[in-house]
């Protein structure tokens, strides 16, 4: 009965909706006028049914196209099925597996070891004929991989910039690792200035030329610390620094024994014009004796002596004081002997050094220079070069012009000398006509270079005496100190070459 009512319902539908009367038409009026009338109706579902066991994607398709029979389901099915083409449907599939060995290829380079390992094991699967079941197992190891990456490592780089998580690059280009480079020069700077000081001399007021072009070179650059070729040049400077201070201290030695010189001279005589009388007296007298008999005085013990007797003066301050009004006039006399013969003392002092014709060093200065050289050759390895000056036929000079014209050229020919020397050769006259050159730190090439340089400017030189000018010319011989076996041996060698000089003509320079 009530079928009749949903049939009559369905054609009455049909005409409506102004549809002949196709099986197709009538069957979806019919289902439509069921479901309003509440009825189930077998052949209703079936569409809806097979559309439910479709695969999703189809069933959403299908929803798109209102399909409504199972006719229409059919038809929609076998027009899809001709539109399928196996051969581009392989292709694509190809292209997809291309596609995916490529991206793990990029994910291969990636630096992350355990990405790099999956992603080859990967491939090595889908490049061969391979089970979805495979697919399936490695599909499962990349989720696990992407759930358990941890790339919090890159929190520390965030003390050195900002940290780009999606951009490594950019977060590589934003770090300050000047940072480091700063401090590290900055370090340098302490160590240079460390080295500066350890070769800098403590006791001596003088520098000398190759500590002041290392100071300023590591001044200017503190890097050129690390080149190895700055060590030897470190290790002279050293050198020279203890030299100089060396040196200082000596000076200082002898300016100390001078002064304690003059104070026992001082007292003695002071305690001579006293009566003598008292024991301290005679005491500090013997004391006073004792000392300068003594011969080499070092430092500390010049010291001590200093010491002793300005304790023992302090003592005996206050029982000369009263004798000492009554002397009043003859202390003054004292005091100004004291301050002549002061004066005497270091004239002489000079002089004993200095050869009184020339000004230059005499021979005395000489050997003492010649031993400081030795010295350091000795101790550093330092090499050393002298020349030997003779001016030729000098005699010939004396019996020609006089004596004191003589006199006149030898004194020239000194400050020729020291104009081509430098501050730290040592210049000196050996005797006579002959003077001597030390030259440090310098080999047999360099000294003969600078004894043509003395011998060009003897020969252009005008040795004028009473208005006439005298000819002059000078031989040299050179030696250095590394081909001999002392400085006695270098000496003689020079003195060997000079003499060929001699014999091969004169006005020349002969060297080793
Ligand atoms: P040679 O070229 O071989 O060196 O010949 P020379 O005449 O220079 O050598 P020699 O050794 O025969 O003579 C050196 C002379 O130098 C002899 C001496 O009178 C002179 N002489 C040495 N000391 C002085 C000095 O202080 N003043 C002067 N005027 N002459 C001096
Ligand atoms: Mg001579
Ligand atoms: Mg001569």
């Amino acid at each position: 009965m009530q079928i009749k009512k949903i049939i009559k319902q369905a054609i009455k539908r049909l005409e409506r909706e102004g549809k002949i009367l196709t099986p197709d038409f009538y069957a979806e009026a019919f289902c439509k006028e069921a479901k309003l009338a509440g009825v189930k109706v077998d052949d209703c579902s079936h569409v809806e049914k097979m559309l439910l066991s479709l695969n999703p994607d189809l069933q959403k398709e299908l929803k798109n196209y209102r399909i409504q029979t199972l006719a229409e389901l059919s038809r929609y099915l076998i027009a899809k099925l001709n539109r399928t083409d196996k051969i581009k449907c392989a292709e694509q599939l190809d292209a997809q597996t291309e596609l995916n060995i490529a991206t793990l290829k990029a994910i291969a380079l990636l630096h992350n070891l355990q990405a790099r390992d999956l992603a080859k094991k990967t491939i090595e699967v889908i490049s061969k004929p391979h089970s979805a079941a495979e697919v399936e197992y490695f599909k499962q190891l990349w989720n696990n991989f992407a759930q358990t990456y941890d790339d919090t490592f890159l929190e520390k780089l965030k003390p050195f910039g900002t940290v780009d998580t999606k951009d490594l690059q950019k977060t590589i280009e934003g770090l300050d690792v000047g940072v480091v480079e700063k401090k590290q020069e900055c370090d340098l700077k302490n160590v240079v200035s460390l080295f500066i000081s350890s070769f800098t001399p403590s006791i001596s007021a003088h520098v000398s030329q190759n500590i002041e072009s290392l100071t300023q070179k590591l001044e200017r650059n503190p890097q050129a610390l690390l080149e190895d070729s700055l060590q030897d040049e470190i290790k002279q400077a050293i050198a020279s620094r203890i030299a100089l201070d060396k040196k200082s201290v000596q000076e200082m030695v002898e300016s100390l024994e001078g002064i304690l010189d003059k104070l026992s001279n001082r007292l003695i005589n002071m305690i001579e014009h006293s009566d003598g009388s008292t024991n301290e007296i005679q005491r500090i007298k013997k004391e006073l004796e004792s000392f300068t008999k003594e011969g080499e005085i070092n430092f500390q013990l010049a010291h001590k002596k200093l010491y002793t007797i300005a304790i023992a003066l302090e003592e005996n301050t206050i029982e000369f004081r009263s004798d000492l009004e009554g002397h009043s006039f003859e202390v003054r006399q004292l005091q100004k002997r004291v301050k002549e013969l002061e004066g005497e003392l270091k004239k002489a002092q000079k002089e004993a050094k200095i050869d009184f014709l020339t000004n230059l060093y005499n021979k005395r200065a000489l050997d003492e220079f010649l031993r400081i050289r030795e010295g350091e050759f000795k101790r550093y390895g330092r090499n050393y070069t002298v020349v030997i000056f003779d001016i030729d036929h000098f005699k010939k000079v004396n019996d020609t012009y006089g004596h004191e014209a003589g006199d006149v050229i030898l004194k020239s020919f000194a400050s020729i000398l020291r104009r081509d020397s430098r501050d730290i050769d040592v210049v000196g006259r050996f005797g006579g006509e002959e003077f001597l050159v030390i030259l440090g730190d310098t080999d047999a090439d360099g000294g003969a270079l600078y004894a043509k340089k003395v011998n060009e400017h003897v020969k252009r030189a005008k040795f004028l005496y009473k208005g006439s000018r005298i000819p002059i010319t000078v031989s040299a011989g050179v030696a250095q100190r590394k081909n001999a076996s002392s400085a006695a041996e270098t000496i003689a060698n020079a003195d060997k070459l000079l003499y060929k000089a001699k014999e091969e003509g004169r006005d020349r320079v002969v060297f080793e």
